[in-house]
């Protein structure tokens, strides 16, 4: 009986994640017309992945700032600089800096 608990929220979470992805890949078409569309994507992104204890991906985590979470396209709303092997963002909305580590090259 457990088993199939378990096994059904694996698959409730399995949607969630893929629903989170298809609301970035929203929010990506909405930003030219409806900035503020996209920042609603991501709110609602945010939300599904604190309900269903699904993290958001890796790579979507730096689509949006983690300060005010606002959807962030670089040359637009956000700038990107690399230094010392992290990437630099910041944000024009909030003026704040968030890092990240580049994934190192692996040695040949
Ligand atoms: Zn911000």
């Amino acid at each position: 009986m457990k088993k199939i608990h378990s096994q059904k929220q694996k698959e409730m979470k399995k949607t969630a994640k893929e629903r989170i992805k298809h609301l970035f890949r929203q929010a990506e078409k909405a930003f030219n017309k409806n900035p503020s569309l996209s920042n609603r994507y991501v709110t609602l992104a945010r939300k599904l992945s604190m309900k269903y204890k699904v993290p958001i991906p890796r790579e979507l985590k730096r689509k949006f700032c983690k300060h005010c979470y606002k959807y962030l396209v670089p040359g637009k709303n956000c700038r990107i600089r690399t230094k010392d092997g992290k990437v630099v963002y910041y944000c024009l909305n909030c003026k704040k800096f968030m890092r990240f580590v580049l994934p190192r090259k692996k040695q040949p």
